[in-house]
């Protein structure tokens, strides 16, 4: 049995920052979940498929053709048809399309089975809001992170910095907050801690405090 750890969590929870720091020093295998809500967003507006257009979007996600690669340096590449699409689904507007595709069960149905292809020796680290509750409920350790709403916001706007978007951190807490809303709301797979799993909150705490924390979890 392959061993998986689940790390579930909001927005700016630092999920994605805690799970790439725990596979590489567990040298086990990442699924980025809402990389794939983000690239089958991406791939509907490319296609012009309306977001509410459920059939075509869960027929778009069955057959999304993404790939997820490493170049030499380690360093994470995600591709849409081919095409390296790493940086365009970091945006804010692909980020709101991902939310509102993934409302839709029958898209999350459809992405089910290659998340837990994921699965493979030696182990997976898994990102997303329905890891421990929904794809891999047998996961023998889950983690829900959570932090103030104001940090989330605050580190979001820092990362969009560094990319060089412009935004307002006030207009950034109003999207959030409104994400936040809806994948808490949605009835397929809300955004919840699963039965277990252990509550982290990172408001304040450094990224290898959380990091050592989650670590000695796995290996206890
Ligand atoms: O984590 P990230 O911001 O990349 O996810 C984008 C969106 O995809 C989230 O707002 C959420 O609506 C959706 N998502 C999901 N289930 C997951 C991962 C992401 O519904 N496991």
């Amino acid at each position: 049995n392959i061993p998986v750890l689940t790390l579930d969590g909001p927005s700016g929870s630092g999920k994605g920052t805690i799970a790439r720091a725990v596979a590489e020093q567990l040298g086990w295998h990442l699924l980025d979940s809402g990389a794939l809500y983000r690239l089958a967003a991406l791939h509907a507006c490319r296609q012009d498929v309306p977001l509410d257009d459920e059939g075509a979007l869960a027929a778009l996600a069955r057959d999304l053709p993404a790939e997820f690669r490493q170049d030499e340096r380690g360093e994470p590449h995600i591709l849409l048809a081919g095409e390296d699409v790493t940086w365009q689904i970091r945006t804010e507007q692909v980020g709101d399309a991902a939310s509102r595709v993934a409302a839709i069960p029958a898209v999350r149905e459809a992405l089910l089975e290659r998340q837990r292809a994921f699965r493979q020796p030696p182990g997976l680290v898994a990102d997303g809001r329905d890891m421990g509750t929904v794809v891999f409920p047998d996961a023998p350790v889950k983690i829900f992170l959570t932090a103030s709403a104001e940090e989330r916001a605050r580190r979001r706007y820092k990362q969009l910095k560094e990319q060089g978007v412009s935004v307002t951190l006030a207009s950034l807490s109003e999207e959030i907050a409104e994400r936040d809303r809806r994948d808490a709301q949605r009835s397929a797979a809300p955004l919840r801690p699963s039965r277990g799993a252990l509550e982290l909150d990172t408001t304040g705490v450094p990224v290898d405090e959380v990091t050592g924390q989650v670590l000695a979890r796995v290996k206890a």
